[in-house]
């Protein structure tokens, strides 16, 4: 188990505002918790492990978060519960990096178990924080627009605000130390989903991994994906998504829960047997896709609208 004391914590930020006393404050406030009903279980401790090459899962039990090591420093995706922080410095930490190494910070989607730590961690590495055109916004206030499924009617939970994000267009890539980052847009889960990839390389290859948005219809209150007067439709904003997941180059998968892509039990599978790397999997996005259309065909079948196709 890896336990971090706040005040080291707070002691390894970097002073970006006027006062050292205000910067720990804010980066405290930050990571005041959010309760949920999964939130205690998503957020059990997980130790560090290396995905492929220079990419490492630094997440939590239930939520991920992913670091990529470039030779000019870190990129880190998302950064799940703001409770989750401690940990998420912790693991980086034990796999020899630090936070302050952080140089980009980028989001999948606007929802407070990935992006409710990204404060905390913006505060603490100083690094930038990247989203599409239309989740930036949703970062920079903290609270979830009226077309996002989980909106409900203005009672969806929020999280911490973030100060600075740079809004990344469909398709634009994130450049760090001989690393590309592309961004390919996923909405539908929320209307600003970001999937994604990069390829990680040893000495021996290259292979193209995909950090998979969330694809599944998971609405809040009345919101329905065939309200047919919501233009697009919701179900086709989301299946065109998943059409978009499914053709990508994908060696390997990693989703924002773990648990979507047995993100963990393929990690138990590298410990078991080092020489055989689960994550290594030519129908991994394609299985994740045909998932996805599965749960939104069942949506779809219980808001009375029939099967999708
Ligand atoms: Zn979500």
């Amino acid at each position: 188990m890896i336990q971090i004391a706040l005040a080291a914590l707070l002691a390894a930020a970097p002073m970006t505002t006027a006062t050292p006393a205000a910067a720990n404050a804010d980066t405290a406030s930050d990571m005041a918790p959010i309760h949920c009903d999964a939130c205690a279980d998503w957020n059990r401790d997980q130790a560090p492990f290396r995905i492929l090459g220079d990419t490492y899962y630094v997440g939590v039990h239930g939520v991920s978060s992913v670091l990529i090591h470039t030779r000019d420093g870190l990129i880190l995706l998302d950064g799940d519960l703001p409770q989750s922080v401690p940990l998420i410095v912790a693991h980086i930490r034990a796999l020899g990096f630090h936070v302050n190494n952080v140089r980009w910070i980028l989001s999948s989607h606007a929802h407070f178990d990935h992006a409710g730590g990204i404060a905390a961690l913006q505060r603490l590495s100083g690094a930038n924080v990247a989203a599409s055109t239309l989740a930036a916004p949703v970062l920079r206030t903290g609270l979830l627009p009226a077309d996002d499924p989980q909106y409900d009617g203005g009672k969806g939970r929020g999280f911490p605000p973030i100060a600075h994000v740079h809004a990344t267009l469909d398709g634009e890539v994130i450049r760090l130390g001989g690393v590309a980052v592309t961004a390919h847009y996923t909405p539908g889960h929320t209307p600003g989903g970001v999937t994604w990839t990069w390829q990680s390389c040893d000495p021996w290859r290259c292979r193209d991994i995909v950090y998979a948005d969330s694809l599944n219809a998971a609405p809040v209150g009345d919101f329905r994906f065939d309200d047919p007067s919501r233009h697009p439709r919701p179900a086709d904003v989301l299946r065109r998504s998943i059409d978009v997941v499914r053709g990508l180059p994908c060696d390997a998968i990693v989703s924002v829960h773990p648990g979507f892509t047995d993100v963990l039990a393929k990690a138990a599978a590298n410990a078991r047997d080092p020489a055989h790397n689960a994550f290594v999997d030519p129908n991994g996005c394609r299985a994740y896709a045909d998932g996805a259309l599965a749960a939104l065909d069942a949506e779809l079948k219980k808001e009375g609208a029939g099967a999708t196709r």
